[in-house]
């Protein structure tokens, strides 16, 4: 008999590494498809998927799947933010993941970012999953077509994914009818980038078993240029109970060890929060249309990471303070500059605009007014009084005490 399901990643053509990461098992399906620089793609996927795995058990209501799932991917997001506080060198990592549960006779799926979950039911292919990029939100907006989409310059940028780039991203979950004899398809868009849904559909629609079917998708992918990572878990509903297995690909697949946390780091939250409102959810077919600051450049997937922002908000603070300290040293001049003080200029007395102080060796005074008047031949206590720089409101106080040392 064939079996139920059948989990497949490959590294494709061109890329180097694996950022992909699936996982099949009994009751639980993923995908989840890393993003980030140095290394943090497959990291922040493989972190996701090894920790997603545990949801894979008979859950009692449809209801406590969709709370497991959505509190695991919570958890897994901060967990990614702590990953990056001990492993800088990772900051901006992320992933997106498509997963579901089967609960009896419904999936309850839970979806971030954009690898799709397809649903094949009477040869009618839909996609069950809304693709939270940016270009969906063009189409949606009635922008750009599809077919425009796929060309699109900015078609890998991603509006929301799992990671160290939204303190509290927004999840999709959904519940659909689990009916025996359809098929699903959970995948990357290694996939979906090379192959069109019409080309999907037929594929899935053989009549052949997962673990074929699985092997044609990847290598029809493969045959298209295989430009990206592509991971497809194809599962054959049947019974209540699937097919006993655990089955991991990609990253998660891997023998590493994903890098630690430091210890005293999980748990408690350390870092401050940028918005402190719960993960929301909401029903498909609805992705969100509210504007994130998330933004990728081509080809590799990139986000504007909480550190970045973090950095950023600390630079415009930063920017702020010297603008004040500018704007008081400023006034505290100008005040000094509406002062007036008898002083000694040569060996002559004279009177001087401003304060007899210097500010980072920039003098706070200059001479407004010279004198003949000599200070040698001053009474000691006029001489004293220039000495001393006695201060003046306004010049013309200023000029009369000067006049009177001269005797006019
Ligand atoms: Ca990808």
């Amino acid at each position: 008999m064939s079996p139920l399901a059948s989990a497949r990643s490959d590294v494709g053509r061109v890329r180097t590494s694996n950022q992909d990461s699936g996982y099949a098992g009994q009751f639980f399906f993923v995908v989840a498809d890393g993003m980030g620089g140095h290394a943090g793609g497959d990291v922040a996927s493989g972190i996701a998927v090894r920790d997603l795995a545990i949801l894979d058990r008979r859950f009692s209501s449809v209801a406590e799947a969709r709370a497991a799932l959505v509190a695991q991917l919570k958890a897994i997001n901060e967990k990614l933010s702590h990953v990056v506080d001990s492993n800088p060198e990772l900051a901006g990592l992320g992933t997106t993941v498509s997963g579901m549960v089967r609960v009896g006779d419904r999936f309850v799926v839970a979806h971030i970012g954009d690898s799709r979950i397809y649903r094949l039911s009477n040869g009618e292919l839909s996609q069950v999953t809304a693709d939270h990029t940016f270009v969906q939100q063009l189409i949606d907006a009635g922008r750009i077509t599809e077919a425009e989409a796929k060309d699109h310059p900015r078609r890998s940028v991603l509006m929301r994914v799992l990671g160290d780039v939204d303190d509290d991203p927004s999840i999709d979950t959904t519940e659909v009818p689990a009916i025996p004899g359809e098929r699903w398809l959970l995948c990357s868009d290694g996939l979906t980038g090379v192959l069109n849904d019409a080309e999907v559909r037929d594929l899935l629609a053989a009549d052949a078993g997962p673990e074929a079917i699985s092997a044609r998708l990847v290598d029809r992918g493969l045959a298209g240029g295989g430009p990206d990572n592509i991971t497809v878990i194809v599962v054959d509903v049947a019974g209540e109970d699937g097919e006993a297995r655990s089955d991991f690909v990609g990253s998660a697949a891997t023998k590493r060890k994903f890098p630690a946390v430091r210890s005293g780091e999980t748990g408690s939250s350390p870092r401050p929060k940028t918005r402190t409102v719960p993960v929301s959810t909401s029903e498909f077919p609805l992705p969100t249309t509210s504007p994130k600051s998330r933004v990728g450049t081509e080809p590799e997937r990139s986000g504007l990471s909480v550190r970045a922002r973090r950095r950023l908000r600390a630079g415009i603070i930063s920017l702020l303070v010297l603008v004040l300290l500018a704007a008081a040293v400023f006034g505290a001049y100008s005040w000094t500059q509406t002062r007036f003080y008898l002083g000694v200029s040569g060996s002559h007395v004279a009177v001087f605009q401003g304060i007899p102080a210097t500010l980072g060796g920039l003098a706070l005074s200059r001479v407004y007014l010279d004198s003949d008047v000599r200070v040698a031949s001053l009474p000691a206590y006029e001489k004293s009084q220039v000495i001393q720089s006695v201060s003046f409101d306004n010049v013309s106080d200023a000029v009369d005490a000067l006049n009177r040392m001269s005797g006019e």
